[in-house]
């Protein structure tokens, strides 16, 4: 027989996680949690490269409500987010719910029992009163599609598969993007290769990065005196907010809090980089923030030692040996390490087949309209629903204020509903098309729209050129409308659950 769960959660990174904490807030207690990785933690489960670390200040970067005094860096090491990551499943009782290993295909909502059928790779199926996704947004890794790529005869490692025991040391390596990612892996590789290439498509804007280790003292009063620790992150978010608001989505009204931004990037790197050449290799030719900055003191001066080349020539293709670039240079390689992100537009929004009310593929159903999710979290006919990995979900720059906007939002509706004395929501799909207006109207206003985005080949872009990832609001006001939202922009199904298939 199929147990009927109160929530099945697809995900047990950071998002999954703090849905779980609010569902089990709001007194729904039987959850399950299904992963397709063989452990907790999403992104840094996933990311072991070498470098890997948080790119925003690490005070930042957790839930509000379980701080962590323990990071030893301003911009803490991947592994001490995954112990964080591991701490908060131990804490709030979550790992016994999780099951590893478990590939979701699809989920179909069943109009005779008003239950989601959650099916599994297995053959399984799991069941629930509700669905939540939260398979993130950076999780399909984008292997390039770069003729001979599988005839190369050394090893290919993408960065979300690192191979611990890839000799690296003394070999040629050449690596393939300059995203968030390679800025943090390039200075690493640089440290151990014979000789490093880094082929270059887009060059990405790098700031200073303001990091070193937290000392003891301040950890202390982190732990002792909590408040210490909450008054720290508020600057840090203050900042990053600024950055966000001002910079990226006030770029018609505020220009030059977008063009300082740019000058602080572009005056880095010509303190680091005394090269002309290089130096205009290495600048960007889109606008501040059309695709996301990062921070680092490494990236650029590794670009100066005499064994690392910058290619900018476009790859033609790779053969058993290494690269050969358009103007038939050729490149001999040991490793070739992917860089090359992640597949957000093909592959995710879903992630998985989900399939509402009245057979409607949400998959087809974005594609054939436009991306739109209600609050970035609801989307109509899915009732009993959450998707919180949503067009215009993500607000803010560290992903937990988009997850504590999303706990807020689930506590408003599923209260709502239970003082309805009702079995679940949807969303109307006058509620939707309000707010998508509402954000299509609002990106006018950002560098998306109003900038000079052509050129960054940015994972912020859809298929059809709209930046639906984004929420184009702060992040103060999307957590205001997610404990304020209209009620009635729901309508709440009545209880007359039906007995469940056995
Ligand atoms: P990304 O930003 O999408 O960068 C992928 C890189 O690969 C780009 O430079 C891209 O060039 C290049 N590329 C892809 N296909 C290619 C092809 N066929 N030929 C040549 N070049 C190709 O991915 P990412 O660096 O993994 O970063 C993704 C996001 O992850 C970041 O924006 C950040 O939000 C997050 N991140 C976070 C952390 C952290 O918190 N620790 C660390 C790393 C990353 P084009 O730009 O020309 O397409």
């Amino acid at each position: 027989m199929n147990q009927l769960h109160d929530a099945v959660i697809v995900g047990a990174g950071f998002g999954g996680m703090g849905a779980a904490i609010e569902l089990l807030r709001q007194g729904y207690d039987d959850l399950v949690i299904l992963e397709r990785e063989d452990d907790l933690g999403g992104t840094w489960h996933v990311n072991r490269y070498p470098g890997l670390a948080v790119d925003i200040p690490s005070s930042t970067y957790s839930y509000s409500f379980e701080p962590n005094p323990h990071w030893s860096r301003l911009f803490a090491p991947g592994a001490e987010l995954k112990k964080y990551a591991e701490h908060v499943a131990d804490k709030y009782d979550l790992r016994r719910r999780m099951r590893f290993g478990t590939v979701v295909t699809r989920a179909v909502w069943d109009e005779d029992t008003s239950t989601w059928a959650v099916h599994l790779e297995s053959g399984e199926v799991v069941r629930g009163r509700f669905l939540l996704t939260a398979t993130g947004f950076l999780s399909q890794p984008r292997l390039p599609d770069i003729a001979g790529i599988d005839d190369f005869r050394g090893t290919v490692v993408h960065t979300t598969r690192w191979d611990d025991d890839v000799e690296l040391t003394g070999k040629r390596i050449g690596i393939i993007g300059t995203g968030a990612t390679a800025v943090q892996l390039i200075p690493e590789l640089a440290k151990v290769a014979d000789h490093l290439t880094v082929y270059q498509r887009t060059p990405i804007y790098v700031s200073p990065k303001l990091d070193g280790p937290v000392p003891g003292l301040v950890r202390g009063a982190f732990a002792k005196v909590p408040l210490t620790q909450r008054a720290t992150r508020l600057v840090g978010t203050s900042i990053l907010e600024v950055m966000m608001v001002a910079g990226v989505l006030h770029f018609r009204d505020l220009p030059w809090a977008n063009a300082l931004g740019k000058r602080v990037c572009e005056a880095h790197l010509r303190r680091q980089v005394r090269d002309p050449e290089l130096r205009a290799k290495l600048t960007p030719d889109y606008d501040f923030g059309c695709k996301r900055p990062t921070f680092s003191n490494t990236y650029y001066p590794t670009f100066t030692q005499p064994h690392v080349d910058l290619e900018t020539t476009s790859i033609d293709h790779v053969d058993a040996g290494g690269i050969v670039t358009a103007d038939g240079r050729r490149t001999d390689l040991d490793v070739l390490v992917l860089a090359t992100g992640f597949n957000l537009w093909d592959t995710n929004f879903p992630a998985i087949q989900v399939i509402g009310r009245e057979g409607r593929d949400l998959r087809k159903w974005w594609r054939e309209h436009r991306f739109s999710a209600y609050e970035g979290i609801t989307v109509p006919k899915f009732p009993n629903f959450l998707s919180l990995n949503s067009p215009y979900s993500y607000s803010g720059l560290s992903y937990f204020t988009t997850i504590e906007s999303q706990m807020a939002h689930m506590g408003r509706l599923l209260t709502a509903m239970r003082e309805r004395d009702a079995a679940g929501f949807e969303v109307t799909e006058e509620a939707n098309t309000a707010f998508l207006d509402r954000m299509t109207g609002l990106l006018g206003n950002s560098v998306f729209n109003a900038g000079s985005c052509a050129t960054a080949r940015s994972y912020y872009f859809n298929q059809h050129g709209e930046a639906v990832l984004l929420r184009p609001t702060s992040t103060v006001s999307a957590y205001r409308e997610a404990t304020r939202f209209p009620l009635d922009d729901y309508t709440y199904l009545p209880k007359e659950v039906a007995a469940l298939p056995v």
